[in-house]
């Protein structure tokens, strides 16, 4: 078994302000071999369309840093809710959603992570699950290529995706099984109610989530240490080994070939630590 860390992709979520093309350097700094950006201001519904130039720098820019479509996990806009309850909210959010994926696939990108919407106490949960699936589909149709990756939830308020079954009924129901996948967030997973906070922790959680998802549908994680405890559902992000998950969590990740070969990203709270962390998590993976 190779044990170079090109088989770890780790990194963080960079600013694109400025433009795309400038996350791959903000990634490099940090000594990242992946990165998340947003294609668009992720609290905007509009967004002007990806200049020609702008894609082609992007690409150059990728390929010079050794970034490839593998290794880059695109984040869709805070306000889409592919589940609305109301036909005109869930329709614009289709719309942004197809635009997201539209962009990822200029962009020469594979993969786009979202969250999977609120019920907003308006439809029964099985219908907002249902609702998100047709959003997958309907996003399918639209665009090629791109795999949709949902992002578990904490569960704070409507907000469903926090049980490992959610995830699996939208999966179920999405017809091109080679273009969903799933990215496990630490923080969101541990305030969900599943344990993580020591390697037999870790160990049960992910034998569950392979049990009820499998594991074949994980594409990316989002590496966070949680201010809020086990079961809070509040989505509170903190700096590796400062939070109630801590450092064990983190270092069976690293060592774990199951974690290989997809994006793994920081969105922890204190940039000026992604560098560290990274090399930490990088330094356990060639120990493993
Ligand atoms: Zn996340
Ligand atoms: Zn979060």
């Amino acid at each position: 078994m190779s044990k170079n860390f090109g088989s770890k992709y780790i990194g963080a979520h960079v600013s694109a302000a400025g433009g795309v093309d400038q996350a791959p350097m903000r990634a490099r700094e940090i000594g990242a071999n992946a990165f998340a950006l947003f294609t668009k201001n992720q609290r905007q519904w509009a967004a002007k369309p990806l200049e020609a130039k702008t894609i082609s720098a992007f690409k150059a820019n990728c390929k010079m840093l050794g970034f490839s479509a593998d290794q880059i996990l695109p984040h869709d806009s805070y306000l889409i809710n592919l589940g609305a309850p109301e036909e005109e909210k869930r329709e614009k959010s289709r719309a942004a959603f197809i635009d997201e994926m539209a962009r990822c696939h200029q962009l020469g990108l594979t993969l786009l992570n979202f969250h999977p919407g609120s019920h907003l106490n308006k439809i029964s949960e099985s219908e907002c699950l249902a609702a998100i699936a047709e959003s997958i589909n309907l996003a399918h149709q639209a665009v090629p290529e791109v795999i949709a990756v949902v992002e578990n939830t904490a569960g704070q308020g409507s907000n469903l995706g926090w049980k490992f079954e959610h995830l699996a009924a939208i999966i179920e129901q999405v017809d091109d099984k080679s273009r969903i996948g799933v990215c496990l967030d630490t923080c969101h997973t541990f305030a969900a109610g599943y344990d993580l906070s020591s390697h037999e922790a870790c160990e049960a959680t992910f034998a569950e989530f392979d049990r009820v998802v499998g594991m074949r549908y994980l594409k990316a994680m989002h590496i966070n240490d949680a201010k809020s405890t086990l079961g809070s559902k509040l989505d509170r992000h903190h700096a590796l080994g400062k939070g109630h998950i801590g450092w064990a969590c983190f270092e069976y990740i690293a060592k774990d070939a199951r974690f290989d070969g997809i994006p793994l990203i920081l969105e922890t709270i204190e940039p000026d630590l992604w560098a560290a962390e990274i090399k930490q998590l990088r330094d356990w993976h060639c120990q493993a």
